[in-house]
């Protein structure tokens, strides 16, 4: 995966709420990372085409359309389907973690974002990237 010229990992922000799009950026650029954001899936679809993030946070409801359909999109484009790709979600849906696994994203997080946790999966996931048997 391609690097920034700086050497930090890049991370891609799709989530519509701008509160916990700040939250997460603020967190991750403490942090050291590089952030790129996007408040809709298909501008977030389109950001990691270009950009080839080294790591994707994808919200589950956005305005266009959904995290999962998102992912389909990602994954079956050549050029992004390395990705790995973190859910975030909101409490309430929680009962469908096990959905959110199964359609291939690597990881879930659920919002409000535990920030101890949410830094520490971002860190494992780039390092592990994809899960192999996420589809
Ligand atoms: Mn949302």
């Amino acid at each position: 995966m391609a690097t920034a010229p700086t050497g930090a990992q890049r991370v891609l922000i799709v989530e519509d709420n701008d509160k916990n799009r700040k939250l997460v950026r603020d967190l991750l650029t403490f942090k050291g990372y590089l952030t790129l954001e996007a408040t809709r899936a298909e501008d977030g679809i389109r950001l990691a085409q270009q950009s080839l993030p080294d790591l994707i946070l994808l919200d589950i409801r956005l305005p266009d359309f959904d995290g999962i359909e998102a992912l389909r999109r990602l994954r079956g484009d050549p050029a992004t389907r390395k990705i790995p790709v973190i859910a975030v979600t909101a409490s309430a849906m929680t009962q469908d973690e096990d959905r959110l696994l199964s359609a291939g994203f690597d990881d879930y997080q659920r919002k409000p974002i535990d920030i101890r946790e949410f830094v520490d999966v971002v860190a494992r996931r780039i390092q592990a990237g994809r899960r192999p048997w996420a589809g």
